[in-house]
């Protein structure tokens, strides 16, 4: 069996479409979504990602704001830079860029964010709305995980999801998520026993661990539907042969650039999965996507302006 390919690139554009719509709607009742990132200090990976959220927001038409503290910022400026944010009408969604640097109290900080604007799903009181299946902003990988399923058609309800992983932004809310859609759920961490043995009663599974390619082929049920969140850089030229012996021309591309992106699944569960997240290009392009469609989420529920319809209200969606 060759896994169905679930193409995240071409989901990102059908929601990026349809937000485009919903932007233009927004624009003929005068409001126009828009995000503030904060990027502190010079840290290259961080730069790129903001410049990449804020190029997205130019493309939808989403107003952007970015303020970039000095690296030797204070945990006070941030609180006051957050205030600020939170009281202007302008900013619907704040986007604080993490890792903030050490002298900075990052959870004060984030806990400071208006949950009215907390773009990210971050906030504890983000985290309550979803643990009670209210009307919230959840975090952005696991929601963009959920419009995977859903847009490719995979059945959740009554199905047996395991989500490998229980981090606050990924493992927690992507199995409140799977919850709230009528999957019975397990949860597997560090700490957790047998985990081929759980794995192996999945009919969907969520890994995001951040080790590269340790979900075994073996260790999938056949058919089962594989989201891999992980997105780990290999560079070590034994590891890379190990995880990609039979894809020949990532081992290439491995060989001639010195690094190759895996996911927590090994490649080869392509044989035994019915479908299948590829990485790169199936989680990743997600996370980017559901920042705008939290955005406009959040100026429709902050503004008081209904949905429009049915099909309009994409993504972040789920709830
Ligand atoms: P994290 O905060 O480091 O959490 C990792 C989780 O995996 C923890 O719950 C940990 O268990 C569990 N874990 C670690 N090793 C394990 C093992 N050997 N067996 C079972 N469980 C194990 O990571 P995260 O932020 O959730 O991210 C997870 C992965 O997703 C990373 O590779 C990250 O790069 C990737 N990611 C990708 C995107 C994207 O846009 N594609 C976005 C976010 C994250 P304990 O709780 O017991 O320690």
């Amino acid at each position: 069996m060759t896994a169905r390919i679930l193409d995240g690139t071409k989901i990102r554009d059908e929601i990026f479409a349809e937000l485009k719509q919903e932007v233009a709607r927004l624009a003929a009742q005068g409001v126009r979504p828009g995000l503030a990132a904060v990027l502190v200090g010079e840290n290259p990976a961080s730069q790129l990602y903001v410049k990449s959220k804020i190029a997205a927001c130019e493309q939808l038409g989403l107003a952007s704001w970015l303020h970039t503290p000095p690296a030797n910022v204070t945990t006070e400026w941030m609180l006051q830079l957050v205030s600020d944010l939170n009281n202007d009408d302008n900013v619907d969604g704040i986007l604080i860029q993490l890792p903030l640097p050490a002298q900075v109290n990052s959870k004060r900080v984030l806990e400071a964010v208006s949950p009215a604007k907390d773009v990210d799903g971050f906030h504890p009181v983000s985290m309550g709305m979803l643990v009670s299946n209210r009307p919230g902003l959840v975090a952005c990988t696991p929601a963009g995980c959920l419009e995977i399923l859903r847009r490719n058609g995979i059945a959740i309800e009554g199905t047996s999801a395991v989500v490998l992983g229980r981090s606050d932004i990924v493992g927690k809310p992507m199995a409140l998520l799977l919850l709230h859609t009528n999957a019975t759920v397990t949860i597997c961490h560090s700490k957790s026993r047998d985990l081929p043995q759980i794995i192996r009663q999945a009919d969907i599974l969520v890994a995001a661990i951040g080790r590269a390619g340790f979900v075994q082929a073996d260790w999938i049920k056949p058919g089962a539907a594989v989201v891999d969140v992980g997105t780990n850089k290999v560079t070590d030229a034994a590891e890379a042969k190990r995880l990609l012996t039979n894809f020949p021309a990532r081992l290439e591309k491995f060989a001639k650039k010195g690094n190759v992106l895996v996911g927590d699944v090994h490649p080869d569960a392509v044989n035994t999965a019915g479908a299948l997240t590829p990485v790169p290009g199936g989680v990743g392009p997600m996370t980017i996507t559901m920042l705008m469609s939290n955005t406009v989420k959040a100026a429709k529920l902050r503004r008081g302006v209904a949905a429009t319809s049915e099909n309009s209200q994409p993504a972040a969606t789920a709830r």
